[in-house]
């Protein structure tokens, strides 16, 4: 067997798999199940349906934590995203990514199933824990904030604003750093608040798109979420910046055939997907240099990847044989990213 060892480790960093159930479809299709998960050891091993020798049939990869078909949103959350969470309302920065092929769980992780509380994903359960946690805190006044933006073809549009739906650019400001011109902020007084602007947020990237799956695999969504805590006696001020992606589809476009306008596209999205492997990858290995300039999606997190933020990339695999090929790009592409 081929075994991939962690190398070493930044703590800030933090790479888990998501392994998904069979889905319908792929249980009438007669599909194999290839992927095994080992959560005690943080192992995955996926068995090469085609493999000629035995040499070859076994692939294992190991990642800070890995989690399969019976692992609950909320385990997922308490053990991974909460202590993050909790990090930004100390006046950090983080950053949760869901990385994979379209149809392995990114926005069942991200979101969930609305008005499912047991499904609800990543998103609405920050929601949940920032306002609990401002809800009992006295002394400190908050001031929150959230925006909702999706990158398409490297063009960045506001999702909340939809009718200066104009991209929009991103601009370095000294002593700020990188900032998008004209983005909507919306201020937040609840949960709801927030689930309201989510939701808008979701509407609007559906309406310019005539096939909304497709949109949604080709683009990156990034919920942003900025708390500012003051504190009265001391005249302080902390922010903690909180970024929820759920990534375009990590395909290839082999696979979809894609040809023209959508192979320059899928040629972006691949760019993009890269340049955030490579800069994740600098960090986990404390490199001197970060390529932060390579793509819109990393100049934009740049804030919120490095220096004290806090980073969690959640790749998403599917167990059927027919995406062997597919959970294998993916594992590597995780593993390289720690
Ligand atoms: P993606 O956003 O990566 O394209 P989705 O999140 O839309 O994928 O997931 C595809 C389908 O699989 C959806 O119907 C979703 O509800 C289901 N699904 C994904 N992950 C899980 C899981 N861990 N448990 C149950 N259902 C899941
Ligand atoms: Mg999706």
């Amino acid at each position: 067997d081929s075994v991939s060892q962690k190398p070493t480790n930044n703590e800030a960093v933090q790479v888990i798999v998501r392994c998904r159930p069979m889905s319908d479809q792929e249980t009438q299709a007669d599909c194999s199940p290839v992927v095994n998960v080992y959560s005690n050891r943080g192992v995955i091993e996926v068995e090469n349906p085609k493999a000629r020798s035995e040499n070859e049939r076994k692939k294992i990869f190991t990642y800070d934590a890995v989690y399969d078909w019976n692992a609950s949103q909320q385990c997922i959350y308490d053990e991974m995203v909460r202590p993050l969470v909790s990090s930004v309302l100390d006046g950090y920065n983080g950053c949760v990514f869901a990385y994979g092929q379209t149809g392995t769980g990114k926005t069942y992780t991200m979101e969930g199933i609305e008005k499912d509380e047991e499904h609800f994903g990543v998103i609405p359960r920050a929601f949940d824990q920032i306002w609990y946690h401002i809800n009992r805190t006295t002394g400190l006044e908050f001031l929150v904030t959230v925006r909702y933006l999706e990158i398409y073809m490297e063009d960045i549009r506001d999702l909340l604003k939809i009718k200066n739906s104009k991209s929009l650019e991103l601009r370095e400001i000294t002593g700020k750093g990188v900032c998008v011109t004209h983005l909507h902020s919306q201020t937040c007084q609840s949960a709801d608040d927030m689930m309201r602007a989510m939701r808008q947020g979701n509407k609007n990237r559906t309406s310019g798109a005539t096939n909304m799956n497709e949109h949604s695999s080709r683009s990156h969504a990034i919920f942003q979420i900025v708390i500012e805590m003051a504190e009265h006696q001391s005249k302080s001020v902390k922010v903690g910046k909180l970024n929820l992606v759920d990534l375009a589809g990590s395909e290839r476009q082999s696979k979809t055939g894609a040809t023209g306008e959508r192979f320059k596209e899928a040629t972006k999205i691949n760019k993009a997907l890269s340049s955030l492997g490579n800069v994740i990858y600098a960090l986990a290995e404390n490199s001197a240099h970060i390529p932060y300039r390579d793509s819109k999606l990393t100049r934009l997190l740049q804030d919120s990847l490095g220096g004290n933020s806090k980073t969690i990339m959640i790749a998403n695999v599917g167990p059927a044989n027919v995406n062997y090929e597919e959970t294998i790009i993916t594992l590597r592409y995780a593993y390289r990213a720690k």
